[in-house]
């Protein structure tokens, strides 16, 4: 925050090795200290003056700034080609703080489908109450964006690979469409990382993720990044930041700096381990299809290839199941991959679509309720092919 700009950094090794770490002031420790604190004290009345008129580039109270906290949110904008960032408790708390600094009451989003859930719920449950309405859009088709768009529409909310079906946008076509229209873009950039898509590259105005999955990567913490201009982000610091209060604590900033050292080693190990898991699947009788954004059959594939660096960990595979039971058994059959939410730790998950509908609404020719979801972790490749592989025999075996 209140950084210069970073566009020049591209390095990634010293952007997470040493961008913002002033080590001089700390006893030359290699791991920066935890500044657990609230508030900071002012020697001269002239300094609490100018802190209070400027709480973006100052000292004065953690719900602001933070020096651990300052450390990591620069490590982040530089990653993202950003000039600034902002980090909060929450990726759910990133999303809130970038759509309400960017509607008011009469305003229309334009959405791509199935955003994530709190998003959604956003979109749906929150604003209406404010009069903004969100209209929902395929958004694999740029002619979808073009006419949607009201006179009314200022914000565009994409989310590029959606987390279930890894449907795409075309992130350039629809930045260059919002701003001939001066439409504001928010990305969520969650699946990618800014190691393997840089959505501001593409003329997005803001991008967010949730650092609870790759960034941290430990299923430790929850936290949020916004990175953007430097003078959007200052807007947003100073309103909603600053109001709705839910900034990154410095503990968990400290996490995150802990997480982001091993970032790209643990990307390249998931990238690869999930290669041997895919073509193990798309080879297993009882696997109707896989999905997976950098899959050859994968309907956007192309675009895929030329947006997207990498994908790593995160697929869904379409199981050859008659029953729900027979879906309940596989899944209950794992003895090492783990059924829960989230993504991007050290440890393999899976969700099975079938858990967010009832047992009498399961439809077998439905192949979206035969879906599950897997995250590939950092365990070794054949411990979770032959996981995988148990449950897949035995799944049918009452
Ligand atoms: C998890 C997730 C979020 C929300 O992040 P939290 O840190 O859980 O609040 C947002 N978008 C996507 C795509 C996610 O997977």
């Amino acid at each position: 925050m209140a950084s210069s700009s970073n566009k020049s950094i591209t390095d990634i090794s010293y952007i997470i090795n040493e961008l913002g770490e002033e080590r001089e002031n700390y006893f030359r420790a290699i791991a920066p200290p935890i500044m657990q604190t609230s508030n900071f004290a002012f020697e001269k009345v002239d300094g609490m003056r100018k802190a209070f008129e400027d709480e973006y580039s100052t000292f004065l109270y953690s719900r602001g700034l933070n020096p651990t906290v300052k450390i990591l949110s620069q490590k982040l904008a530089a990653l993202d080609g950003a000039e600034d960032c902002l980090v909060f408790n929450s990726g759910a708390a990133a999303i809130f703080a970038a759509v309400l600094a960017n509607v008011k009451s009469g305003d229309n989003i334009v959405s791509v489908d199935k955003p994530y859930t709190w998003a959604q719920k956003m979109f749906n449950d929150i604003l209406p109450r404010f009069n903004i309405t969100t209209t929902y859009i395929d958004g694999r088709n740029i002619e979808n964006f073009e006419r949607a768009i009201l006179p009314n529409t200022t914000l565009i909310y994409l989310e590029s690979p959606n987390s279930w079906d890894f449907a795409i946008q075309d992130l350039a076509a629809v930045a260059a469409l919002a701003k001939s229209e001066g439409i504001i873009t928010i990305c969520d950039n969650s699946y990618c990382t800014p190691l393997y898509q840089q959505p501001i590259e593409y003329g997005i105005d803001l991008v967010l993720q949730s650092a609870t999955k790759y960034i941290g990567g430990h299923s430790d913490v929850v936290a949020g990044v916004l990175c953007g201009s430097s003078s959007m982000i200052k807007k947003i610091f100073e309103s909603e930041y600053m109001n709705i209060g839910s900034g990154i604590q410095p503990f968990n900033a400290w996490l995150l700096i802990r997480g982001l050292r091993t970032l790209p080693a643990r990307l390249d190990r998931i990238t690869k381990t999930t290669q041997q898991v895919l073509s193990y699947l798309r080879s297993h009788q009882k696997v109707e299809s896989v999905i997976f954004p950098h899959d050859e059959n994968f309907p956007q594939f192309e675009l895929a290839k030329q947006q997207m660096k990498g994908a790593c960990g995160l697929l869904t595979f379409i199981i050859r199941a008659n029953t729900v039971y027979d879906i309940e058994k596989f899944c209950e059959n794992l003895k090492h991959i783990l059924m829960a939410v989230s993504w991007g730790g050290h440890e393999s998950l899976i969700i099975p679509r079938c858990s967010s509908i009832t047992v009498d609404e399961f439809d077998s020719a439905n192949a979206e309720h035969r879906m599950i979801r897997l995250y590939v972790g950092l365990e070794d490749p054949d411990y979770l092919i032959n996981d995988l592989g148990q449950a897949l025999e035995n799944m049918n075996n009452a």
